[in-house]
């Protein structure tokens, strides 16, 4: 059996209780060198054979994976945040199906939730936003048609986007291009959760100039919209005239 494994956004006590320890049974560790927590690895057996996939290619993780799995080893492949949001996950499952090895997948903590903790911040608040839309500037993966930043900004959502670092300024003028004011509340998390995070608010307009300001150029996450600032409606779940399965209101 392959696990793939959620190792969360950064800080090492943030991989579930699960992914923790399937990593202290594993024989065999590929884990995303780039961005997982070196610490996670603290946790594996003193013979547990590691690989960093940062310098291996699709083929040569399999090879690794396909090869441990048939010699009953237990192998564990560590992507960071959660594996279903960039982690080029699906390709290995496909592998792995047509190897006739087995897997399972054991979620993580995003780093888009690590940022919003962070930030101390609710992407869904009523009368504001009631949606979260994740994206990424195209880049040397490019983006399908109909899913341009200009596209999701006309929803004036909230928004989560990844793997944009280096592209600020261009998401700036994407994102008011499409219909967010250039005083939008945004935020720029660097490394969320982890001992060097940053946290820097601005506005739209700023983000190109707040990133280079601080020599941010990777492993950061854009949060855009009103939910960082302003008003919003109270709940109504919570409101003592809202009757619900299980209180009735007054
Ligand atoms: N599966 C991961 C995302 C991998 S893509 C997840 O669920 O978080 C890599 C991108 O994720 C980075 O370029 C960056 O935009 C973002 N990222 C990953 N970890 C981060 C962190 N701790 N802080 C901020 N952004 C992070």
């Amino acid at each position: 059996m392959v696990w793939f494994v959620g190792a969360g956004p950064g800080a090492e006590d943030l991989i579930t209780v699960r992914g923790r320890r399937l990593l202290e049974e594993a024989d065999i560790v590929v884990y995303a060198g780039s961005l997982v927590n070196e610490g996670l690895l603290k946790n594996v057996k003193k013979e547990c054979r590691i690989y960093n996939s940062a310098y291996m290619t699709l083929e040569e993780i399999l090879d690794v994976m396909i090869c441990g799995e048939k010699c009953g080893k237990r192998v564990v492949r560590l992507h960071t945040g959660d594996p279903c949001l960039y982690g080029a996950v699906r390709e290995q499952m496909d592998a792995l199906k047509e190897a006739g090895v087995s897997y399972k997948i054991c979620p993580g903590v995003s780093s888009f939730s690590g940022a919003a903790a962070s930030l101390e911040a609710e992407y869904t608040l009523p009368g504001v936003s009631q949606s979260v839309v994740i994206t990424r500037m195209a880049g040397r993966t490019p983006v399908p048609k109909g899913e341009s930043i200009r596209s999701f900004a006309a929803h004036r959502a909230t928004m989560v986007v990844f793997l944009s670092a280096g592209m600020l300024d261009e998401l700036s003028e994407e994102l008011t291009a499409g219909g967010y004011e250039p005083d939008t509340p945004a935020a720029i998390v660097y490394k969320a959760t982890w001992p060097d995070e940053k946290v820097l608010r601005c506005t739209v307009a700023e983000l190109g100039g707040t990133a280079k300001k601080h020599g941010i150029t990777k492993t950061a996450l854009i949060i855009v919209g009103n939910v960082l600032e302003g008003t919003y409606e109270r709940s109504r779940l919570y409101h003592p005239q809202f009757t619900t399965e299980f209180r009735t209101g007054n």
